[in-house]
């Protein structure tokens, strides 16, 4: 079977979106690569999660934005589409990649949803690498917090103005055996309340996969996803509705703007290894590979 993979770097209104085409292109390829040589969708996903975390270009672990208090906490979820087991952690402090901390809550624990300090102890026993409070605080982030301390709002990432552009990275994937695997990882929102979560580490809101349908990474403004239910709201129109990816994704999206004039987008590989992507924000920063051809660029127009 023909593998298929997805990757995104954050919705929004993108400045110079060329600057994150490098690192899009050489993250997707890793993962490519690892698919083509016969790893699992699984593997895929939390490969390319951990590289977006890796690169300060995003919104998500070595790039979390700050909240209001000057800290960086981190958000992360991963779901494999074989049997719905599922992992998540909110709210953690320190782990260089979130995303392998929410696969220990997976792999590790009878758990799917972990938070804070007991999350971040479940790490430091299986060993994954911490960092301190100076690896998140970069020159760039309390610029941007001191911004948005400013302008007494809370923004996505790369905002222009609240709710420009939303940072959050996720992978979607289906491997060769015809498995689905997704993963979503974040640092939230700029000058974000202390302990506020978002959709990001929520099954259903922010991620999902299974093999009966599709699996999907969102990114947008938490609060809004949440509310819709937004991968499961996607998931559903593939398994019911018999839509394929692009038109599941499209869907999802119309379905944000008229219920909550949502603001935000999403990535997904249906069960037939189509790929598909839409956004109500002006960019969306994604790549793809399917079958060895890759593919960075953007979603097409903005849903009406
Ligand atoms: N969805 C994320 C959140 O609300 C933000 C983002 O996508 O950039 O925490």
């Amino acid at each position: 079977m023909a593998y298929s993979l997805m990757i995104h770097g954050g919705a929004g209104a993108i400045r110079a979106p060329e600057r994150f085409s490098g690192s899009l292109k050489h993250i997707v390829e890793a993962g490519a690569d690892m698919l083509a040589s016969g790893a699992g969708a699984l593997d895929a996903v939390a490969r390319c999660v951990s590289m977006l975390e890796d690169d300060p270009l995003y919104n998500a672990g070595c790039g979390a934005v700050l909240n209001a208090d000057g800290a960086a906490y981190c958000d992360a979820s991963i779901m494999d589409g074989r049997d719905l087991s599922a992992g998540a952690v909110a709210g953690v402090r320190g782990p260089r990649n979130p995303v392998l901390l929410a696969r220990l809550v997976m792999e590790k624990t009878p758990h799917v949803f972990m938070v804070g300090a007991g999350a971040e102890r479940l790490g430091r026993e299986h060993g994954l690498v911490f960092e301190n409070e100076a690896y998140f605080a970069t020159p760039e982030r309390l610029a941007q917090l001191a911004r948005a301390k400013a302008r007494h709002e809370t923004s996505l990432d790369h905002a222009a103005t609240a709710h420009g552009k939303l940072g959050t990275v996720g992978a979607v994937a289906r491997d060769q055996a015809g498995n689905l695997a997704a993963a979503t990882s974040t640092g939230g929102l700029v000058n974000q309340m202390s302990g506020r979560v978002g959709d990001s580490p929520v099954i259903g809101a922010g991620v999902y996969a299974d093999n009966a349908s599709c699996a999907i990474s969102c990114t947008g403004v938490g609060e809004q996803f949440l509310r819709t239910a937004l991968a499961r709201t996607a998931a559903f129109f593939v398994e019911s509705q018999g839509m394929d990816a692009e038109a599941a994704a499209r869907e999802a999206v119309a379905y944000l703007v008229r219920r909550v004039d949502g603001s935000g987008g999403l990535i997904v590989v249906d069960r037939n290894g189509r790929c598909g992507a839409a956004r109500s924000t002006p960019g969306l920063l994604m790549a793809s590979a399917r079958d060895g051809r890759i593919t960075v660029g953007d979603a097409g127009p903005p849903a009406a």
